[in-house]
Formats: C-alpha cells, structure tokens, sequence
C-alpha cells in the first residue's frame, strides 16, 4: 500500500488534540506475522476515533519463555543482569514488527525502546518497579500525527541506563503506567480471552466473564494468580484513576472487562472469582526453638532479597521445638535454597525442606473474612472433592488454601461450583 492515511483532525494542530488511547497487545495476539498484521488492522481502526494512539507490545508468542529457557540451557543460575538484558529483545524485536506492518498498511507510525518511552525503573533486576514515565518523546511523535509502537516489559534505571524488566507479565505495566503518565482516556489490554473471568476458562469451561470489577477485587485476583493482568498495573491503575479494559484480539467487537474505581454492578454475591497459583512452593524450616524473636529471623533475610512469603504456619511445638512452614513463588525458589542455610543455622534449627508439589487456590470477594459462612464453604467444598488442605491464609478479600499440585484443577472448579459462579 502506498497512501498515506490522514492524520486525525485533532492531531493535525498539534498537541492539543484531546486524550490519547493505549493499548496492549500480548504475546498470543503477536504470535506470527500474520497476527502482527491483524492488529495493525485493529490499530489503524482506533487511530480512526481516537486522537492519538499508543501501542504496546509484548513479545511474540512464547519467545520470552524460550529465551529463559535458553540462559538455563547454558547456566544453572544465569546473572540476572544479562537475563534482563536478554527477555527484553523478545519486545525490541516485536515492537519495529508492528510498525513496520502499520507502516505497510499506510498508517504513519514509530516504535520506541522502553529507554525511548521513558520507562526508568528502580534499579533491580527481573523485576524492577516503574518509577518515573517520562514521555515527552511519545508526545512529539503523538503530535507528528504518528502511532507510538512501545516495547513492552523493558525499562531503565535513571541514571546507569541498565536495561530492566518488569517482571513476567509486565507489559501490562508498561501499558497502564504509559496511560496514566499520558492522562489516557483509556488503557485496552487486548489478550487471548474475552475478558477478566470468575476462574480461568481454561480450568473451568462454565466460568462467566465479568462486566466490570473494582480495582480492589481485580488486584487481589491478579496478586493470587489470575494471569490475565499483571498485579502492577492494576496497582498503577487504581493510584492513577486509569479505566483499564480487558479485550480479546480474537473477537474485538466484544465489550470485555471493565476494570474501574466503581464496578458498573453492585456483585450479588460475596465471591466474585476463584484465582490459582501453580508456580509456588512449600518452605519448612524443621524443628526451631521456639522462642520470641524466631519468626523475624526465618523471615527479615528473604524480605531483605525481595522475597514475598504468604501462607505461614507454626505447627504446635513440643519439647520447646516447632516446625515453621510458609510458601514461596517457584521462581525465587533458588534464592531461598542459598539463604536457607544461614536462615537454618541463625535460628538453630535442624534443617529444611521445600516441597515443589504443592498449588494455591484462593477465593477473592469483598468483604469474604467477615462473611459468615464463606470460609466454611471453601473449606466443605475442597473436603467433598477428597482434597487435602495443609495451610491456609487470608486478608479481608481472599481466603488461600494450599492443595497438592495435582489436585489444582479439581480444587478450582470445585470452589467455582460450592459460589455457584456459573450463574452470576
Ligand atoms: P497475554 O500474553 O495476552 O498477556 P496472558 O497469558 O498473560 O496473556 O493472560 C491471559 C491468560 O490469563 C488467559 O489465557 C487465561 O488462561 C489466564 N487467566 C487466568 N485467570 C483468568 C481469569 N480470571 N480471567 C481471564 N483469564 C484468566
Ligand atoms: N514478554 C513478557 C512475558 O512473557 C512480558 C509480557 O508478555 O507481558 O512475561
Ligand atoms: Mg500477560
């Protein structure tokens, strides 16, 4: 194609032109070439109702997992500097992809680094929190009439200009912390379902999506494993006031889900989604003393590395001797195994160990601690369907169990039976 389509009238003036939309698109909507095309399609459709349009991008397909796969093809415990630098091609590569399909389709457009974008993070590695959008360049290019192609993921530190990301899941991130810094009517996370759901369809084919959901209940899902956003920018989200909607690239007329300060309908029910964790671990730490001042030193080491634990438990001590369980992400599990040792012998307990085998399952609601009934009926629902609990924990919205790994499936579904979550 060789026209140039018209820069939208409220750009032609220049900067003033009203509020800028953004969107997301992950890594199965970028899969192939063909895809890539497909959202140019979709992109140069909102760039027709929308003042300016800024896009970002995940890496394409399960890239990002191969690359990873490939560091630990070549070393056990890959430096995480270079591991950073690394994930991040997977969105450098992705990003000049889409405007170079826009380009084709006539559409004016420039991709951006993360470094470009302005997305300067804190300075750790794997995953770094944004700190600062500066994106005056993506304000020059806006006025220019063009589309902003950002990649997503990536960022970096202020000062050293080290190449970061944000964590699996992160371009999520980007997006919403671009509209928010951008003032964005709106930040479009298009991915490969319809929306945000009770439970994930993949496990549980009855599930509902959901029309809208408030911030608070959105996070807290995304936190226990709904991967269908990314914690942060949920986080992000809320603190800026940014309407988040989630939209399938697949059937794009559909509405999808809203995710807003005000859920458009007060929920009938307590529990509005059931969420999983796959990738997690069980830590014990075997026969502690037991005496003030233990619990701060198993647990001021892993949260001085970043660690997060949930779900601890002190079985009843004997002989002055109790046993101290918590659960871990799977992915911090080999920095647990280095601090395990000096944790073991900074308590004096005898040893540890770490069971691999085990999954979380957690009922997410407004208010489910205080509501009579609710916790009893997660706990009835998983005895009925012979699966064992070992841990429990909770906040005011969500009530986590852990469940041996290979019961994870039955356990959700289960629990999305015992709320009745396929009649909302
Ligand atoms: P993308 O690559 O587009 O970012 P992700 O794989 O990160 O997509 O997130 C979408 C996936 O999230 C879905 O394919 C689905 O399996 C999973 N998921 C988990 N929980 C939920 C939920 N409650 N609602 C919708 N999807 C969910
Ligand atoms: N490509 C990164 C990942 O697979 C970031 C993202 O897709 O959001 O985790
Ligand atoms: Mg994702």
């Amino acid at each position: 194609m060789t026209g140039r389509e018209p820069a939208p009238a409220a750009m032609a003036g220049g900067r003033s032109g009203g509020r800028p939309l953004v969107q997301k698109y992950g890594g199965t909507s970028v899969a192939t070439l063909a895809r890539i095309r497909r959202v140019a399609q979709l992109v140069a459709g909102a760039r027709r109702s929308a003042p300016g349009v800024v896009v970002v991008v995940s890496a394409m397909g399960e890239t990002t997992d191969r690359l990873q796969a490939q560091a630990h093809r070549l070393h056990s415990r890959p430096p995480a500097r270079e591991m950073d630098a690394l994930l991040a091609t997977g969105e450098t590569v992705c990003a000049p992809l889409l405007a170079i399909a826009l380009d084709a389709r006539g559409v004016a457009a420039v991709s951006l680094s993360g470094l470009q974008a302005g997305i300067r993070t804190a300075p750790h590695h794997r995953r770094a929190r944004i700190v600062d959008v500066v994106p005056q360049r993506i304000l020059d290019e806006l006025a220019l009439g063009r589309v902003v192609v950002v990649a997503g993921f990536q960022g970096v530190v202020a000062d050293t200009l080290e190449t970061t990301t944000l964590g699996r899941g992160g371009s999520d991130t980007t997006a919403v912390a671009l509209a928010a810094a951008l003032r964005a009517r709106a930040c479009e996370i298009f991915t490969d379902v319809r929306g945000v759901y009770t439970a994930d369809p993949r496990l549980v084919p009855d599930a509902r999506r959901l029309d809208g959901i408030g911030y608070e209940e959105m996070l807290e899902l995304a936190a226990v494993g709904a991967a269908v956003l990314h914690p942060r920018a949920v986080e992000i989200g809320a603190a800026h006031d940014v309407p988040i909607r989630v939209r399938s690239t697949f059937h794009p007329r559909d509405a999808g889900t809203l995710i807003s300060r005000e859920p458009p309908v007060e929920p009938r029910q307590k529990v509005r989604g059931i969420a999983h964790q796959e990738d997690v671990a069980k830590v014990t730490v075997v026969r502690v003393p037991d005496r003030p001042g233990v619990a701060a030193a198993i647990f001021t080491p892993l949260a001085e590395a970043g660690i997060s634990v949930d779900a601890i438990v002190q079985n009843v001590g004997h002989d002055g001797l109790t046993d101290v369980s918590f659960t871990v992400a799977a992915a911090d599990l080999d920095q647990v195994r280095e601090l395990l040792p000096g944790i073991v012998s900074g308590v004096g307990a005898d040893g540890a160990s770490i069971d691999a085998a085990i999954a979380k399952v957690s009922v997410v609601g407004t208010g489910v601690l205080g509501s009579p009934g609710v916790a009893a009926r997660m706990f009835r629902a998983l005895a009925e369907a012979g699966i064992n609990i070992e841990m429990i924990a909770a906040s005011e919205i969500r009530i986590t169990a852990t469940v041996p790994a290979a019961q994870l499936a039955d356990a959700v579904r289960a629990l999305h039976r015992a709320y009745e979550l396929e009649t909302i």
